[in-house]
């Protein structure tokens, strides 16, 4: 029995350290420590309308406390160091000379207003490479100034301190006026900021191109995401990795950049205050203010434990015990529970899920050594330094839990004070020692309550998700062990390609799998042309007895006659294309070293309708992309430099 089960046995709750917080608080006192733009015809990128609420309401490094200071800074002296009491940096772009445009979203610019064709306009590249700030008046000093985040991070389970934005520099905010989201726009790979530590804040074409096609095809199969407009090469810029490479900037946007590490730096330095204002941020300002937030659930102090996912409750026993500090952290761990389902059920691995990697609105985030499943192996991680395993596959959902605990270590003297959240003496001093105790209790108590609806939470969608997937219209119990297990065990022991699979099942008409005979005739489809892993005739009766139930599922849900609505159900959620390793090597090879062009737009329109049967491309090509992994690129591991 595999993966669901064992996806659940890992997703135990790892001890929280909040015991450790009791000496904090009892010293009592001062802290010192897809698509969719809507019909606007859109605006130029000086046009956009902009904004600069993160850094209006949130304080800057006070060794720059205006733009004007950091603008007429000598740029060195915006290098690394420790910036305390503050949530970023203002700083400008480097210089990037003789910029060339290799590409654009043509779903980001409509997502975020720009108009189409916008991007053949000269400024376009010249803007994006960050050699005009355009939001901001030099002489009067008017206007949106970038800035770099300051955050830190737990990097393989181990605190590792201020990290930072060392490469990304935010230009500015913009809303979309059709849709009301705002976005904050950032370029990657822009130069130095005071969070580069030992690096040179540029990026690498190779991880450009990667992050660019990843972001926006994530984003077309509905997994949250953080998005990318744009990516340049900067030919003049050479990057010293493991050999010379050319540099690039990719153009990337979110409704917000800030991550689970952004809180723990913050902890980490002991800095209430400033963690409480952080929270009161994210609460007000990125999500839609507190009454947006998820209901209490029953009260802490109670032993019942919510079973399934919560019902949405207002009112209710532990009213005044789930501040809203608590409910801020439930919708945190709520929205990660959903993307980490939809990567379970894609496929799909971060390979750095580190807590500044994590993002305080369940957006996957910072790709490096990410990679989609080729043949399905649970225990695969595409990061080629992560020996222990620790962002494979299968341990995906139980390391975004344990990010979430240090959230909660992070949020829990808020949300231990319960009621008393809003004290004056609480908010400005802290908690009391004779209270500490209680205080601990109860947020450690939360924390396992926000643990159990984190499971539900996620299981319910991989669920959901995975019955789309499989063309059924109803969850029954015995799917799981009968159906996704048992589907999922034997693309394991045949080493079958796992999103492939989707989509030929998708492709199967009923009245071809009517006879044991004609089943496994269809089961080797599922192998790949050159064979299968442990015997074609054990594959072909696993195949077929699966697929006998499989039919008789679809039946009971769909009824006689019903291939062709359940077909095309099916493949508008199991892509055809998949942005695999390989693909991405063979693009990398051939736009850094073959000066193709034409290639990144073939992979950028697949990737952005993903669906598709066809492209009306270069069909030979578009079918390669569509098809079997050649066998020595399988399973493909990166490295972390990029
Ligand atoms: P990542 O592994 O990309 O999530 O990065 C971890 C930290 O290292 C973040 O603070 C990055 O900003 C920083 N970093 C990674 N690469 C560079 C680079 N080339 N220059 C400056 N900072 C970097
Ligand atoms: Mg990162």
């Amino acid at each position: 029995m595999l993966s669901l089960s064992r996806q659940l046995r890992h997703s135990q709750i790892p001890r929280t350290r909040l015991a450790q917080m009791a000496s904090h608080l009892s010293t009592s006192g001062s802290a010192n420590g897809g698509g969719q733009g809507g019909a606007s015809p859109g605006f130029s990128l000086r046009e956009l309308p902009k904004s600069n609420v993160f850094t209006s309401k949130l304080p800057a490094d006070p060794a720059f406390p205006t733009p004007r200071d950091s603008h007429n800074a000598p740029r060195e002296t915006l290098g690394p160091r420790m910036v305390k009491g503050a949530l970023y940096t203002y700083v400008r772009p480097e210089p990037a000379l003789s910029p060339e445009l290799l590409g654009v979203s043509g779903a980001a610019m409509k997502d975020l207003a720009i108009k189409p064709d916008e991007e053949r306009s000269e400024e376009f590249a010249h803007i994006l490479a960050g050699n005009e700030i355009i939001s901001w008046d030099e002489e009067t000093g008017e206007g949106v100034y970038p800035w770099a985040q300051c955050y830190g991070g737990y990097q393989f389970g181990q605190w590792a301190g201020q990290l930072g934005d060392g490469r990304a520099i935010s230009l500015f905010e913009t809303t979309n006026p059709s849709t009301g989201v705002r976005y904050e726009l950032q370029l990657k790979g822009a130069g130095k900021t005071p969070y580069s530590r030992f690096a040179d804040g540029k990026a690498v074409l190779r991880s450009s191109i990667r992050e660019f096609v990843v972001s926006e095809y994530l984003n077309a199969i509905k997994i949250p995401t953080t998005r990318a407009l744009s990516l340049v090469l900067c030919p003049n810029s050479r990057v010293q990795r493991e050999r010379l490479e050319p540099g690039a900037i990719v153009a990337r946007f979110a409704q917000s950049w800030i991550r689970l590490g952004t809180f723990d730096l913050l902890r980490a330095r002991n800095d209430r205050q400033l963690l409480r204002e952080l929270a009161e941020y994210v609460g007000e300002n990125v999500y839609k203010g507190w009454e947006s937030l998820p209901g209490r659930l029953p009260s802490p102090d109670s032993t019942e434990v919510p079973r399934g996912v919560p019902k949405e409750k207002t009112e209710g026993e532990g009213k005044e015990a789930q501040n809203r500090f608590t409910r801020l952290y439930r919708e945190i761990a709520r929205r990660n529970a959903l993307t980490v389902a939809a990567w379970q059920a894609y496929g799909f691995m971060n390979g750095v899920l580190n807590t500044d990697n994590t993002s305080i609105l369940g957006l996957s985030m910072d790709y490096g050594p990410f990679a989609f499943m080729d043949n399905f192996d649970p225990a695969y991680t595409p990061n080629h330094d992560d020996f222990l395993l620790r962002y494979s596959y299968r341990n995906q959902p139980t390391i975004i839990w344990w990010n979430l605990v240090r959230l909660g270590e992070a949020l829990g003297e808020q949300m231990g004070a319960g009621e008393w959240c809003d004290d004056e003496e609480f908010a400005k001093e802290g908690v009391r020692q004779a209270r500490a105790d209680e205080l601990v209790q109860r947020a450690e108590h939360l924390i396992e309550q926000t643990g159990e609806e984190y499971k539900a939470v996620f299981l319910a969608e991989y669920k959901r998700l995975m019955t789309a997937r499989l063309g059924l219209q109803t969850h029954k119990q015995s799917d799981f062990d009968d159906l996704f297990s048992e589907w999922l065990d034997l693309m394991e022991a045949h080493e079958l390609d796992f999103n492939q699979c989707f989509r030929k099942l998708s492709d199967v008409p009923l009245g071809q799998i009517e006879s044991s005979e004609q089943r496994k005739d269809v089961a080797a489809r599922f192998f790949h042309a050159d064979g299968v892993a442990g015997g074609e005739d054990t594959a072909k009766d696993r195949i077929s007895a699966w697929l006998e139930k499989w039919r008789a599922r679809v039946l009971e849900d769909w009824g006689e006659g019903q291939d062709e609505a359940r077909i095309a159900a099916m493949k508008s959620v199991n892509p055809k294309f998949v942005p695999k390793g390989w693909i991405l090597d063979e693009l990398i090879e051939r736009v850094e070293k073959k000066n193709e062009r034409d290639v990144l737009k073939t992979v950028m329109n697949m990737s952005l309708n993903p669906f598709n049967e066809t492209w009306g491309l270069d069909e030979e090509e578009e079918q390669r992309f569509c098809g079997d992994v050649p066998k020595y690129s399988r399973a493909l591991q990166c490295s972390c430099s990029s």
